[in-house]
């Protein structure tokens, strides 16, 4: 259990650390951030040890170069300190340059046999990690860099003999370790893109879902919209007969005047309920226009569709005869009946012509007809 806790107050240390300065960079930044502050604490803790080998290495009698190894140590927790404030691309190349000038130092001190140049080959990758791409050129000068340095150090015979007397096993010993410490900042840089592409998926594969929903749905009444509900007409016109209703609120206008237009949007979302409520059962209830609700009902025939709007109808005139006293909301209906691959347009076109009679007929009823 003990372990367990101290595991997890471990790792929340880690990440919070590492989401330094994420809510003061922009979203582009974020992994450079994260890729930077990330490295910062992995090697900051991974090089103090080696700080301390460096200094000992001959009996405590040449420190300068552990000392540099903590100067640099020191850029790294600096810049993570002052990553919080946001992204800045010169802290970024001021921790890069300090680590290439310090490993280029430690090979001219303790010869190329010691490994030390191996830091220079990560290069690249944390320079990859740590700036966005437009900070391109502090990419490009960090590569070229460590490239020139790294090749320097082996063209150059004075890197191959070491300054201080050093044994061979210290030798060995240095360079293998140097070739695992290489290995894990270039996993933990691989790991870290890994992780960073897979939150980043996930993250749009979440808005584009949230994208497309607020894309096929009208927001005052919650209900589909003429793009939510065109699939549902094409899927109708395909699985058999069908019926396709249009309603109209009478007078809406007069809501509008009488109780302010926001009063009528209210009034809008609860119609819109009340449909759901009446017919969503037997269909798919889309807003259509301002205050007009396009219903489709696979399957329904015309008595079965022209019932079930005439309840519907009946619905909503009590739903409101009881909550605004006096201003009533009712609505004005068309129904088709349509055989099975009727073309859609003729259907909303016929539609809308009964709708259009039921105005004409006095208002707050359905009519009711198949496809001419
Ligand atoms: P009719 O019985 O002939 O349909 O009369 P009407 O007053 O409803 O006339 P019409 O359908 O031409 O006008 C629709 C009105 O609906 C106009 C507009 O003020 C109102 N309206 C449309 N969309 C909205 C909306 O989103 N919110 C509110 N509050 N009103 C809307
Ligand atoms: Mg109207
Ligand atoms: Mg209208």
């Amino acid at each position: 259990m003990g372990s367990v806790s101290v595991l997890s107050r471990l790792r929340r240390a880690w990440s919070s650390l590492s989401m330094r300065g994420l809510d003061a960079s922009d979203r582009t930044e974020s992994r450079a951030v994260m890729g930077a502050n990330n490295f910062y604490i992995l090697t900051a803790l991974a090089n103090l040890p080696w700080a301390i080998v460096i200094m000992a290495h001959n009996s405590w009698t040449f420190v300068l170069p552990g000392v540099t190894h903590l100067a640099m140590i020191a850029v790294w927790v600096t810049a993570l300190v002052v990553n919080k404030r946001g992204y800045t691309p010169w802290m970024s190349a001021l921790s890069i340059v300090a680590a290439i000038a310090q490993y280029t130092f430690l090979t001219d001190v303790f010869s190329r046999s010691a490994g030390f140049q191996f830091a220079l080959f990560g290069m690249p990758a944390l320079a990859f990690a740590m700036f966005v791409r437009r900070h391109g050129r502090f990419r490009a000068a960090m590569i070229l860099l460590a490239t020139i340095l790294a090749v320097w150090v082996y063209l150059d015979g004075a890197f191959a003999n070491p300054w201080v007397p050093v044994s061979d096993t210290w030798l060995h010993w240095s360079a293998a370790m140097m070739v695992v410490s290489v290995m894990i900042l270039l996993m933990s840089q691989a790991a870290f893109a890994d992780y960073y592409f897979n939150r980043e998926r996930k993250r749009n594969s979440a808005l584009l879902a949230e994208a497309r929903i607020a894309a096929h749905t009208d927001a005052l009444t919650h209900l589909l919209n003429r793009r939510g509900i065109s699939p549902c007409l094409d899927e109708a016109t395909e699985a058999g007969q069908f019926c396709v209703a249009l309603a109209d609120l009478d007078r809406f206008k007069r809501v509008n005047d009488v109780l302010g237009h926001g009063a009528g949007d209210v009034v809008l979302a609860s119609v819109a309920a009340t449909l759901e409520d009446s017919i969503g059962g037997l269909g798919s209830v889309a807003r259509w226009g301002g205050e007009e609700f396009l219903i489709v009902m696979p399957g329904l025939s015309l008595a079965d569709g022209e019932a079930a709007l005439e309840r519907a109808r009946i619905d909503l005139e009590e739903r409101f005869r009881e909550d605004l006293e006096g201003s009533s909301v009712t609505m004005s209906v068309g129904v088709i009946a349509a055989p099975q691959d009727a073309a859609r347009d003729e259907v909303l076109r016929q539609v809308d012509a009964k709708l259009y009679e039921a105005k004409a007929s006095g208002r707050n009823m359905v009519v009711a007809g198949a496809l001419a």
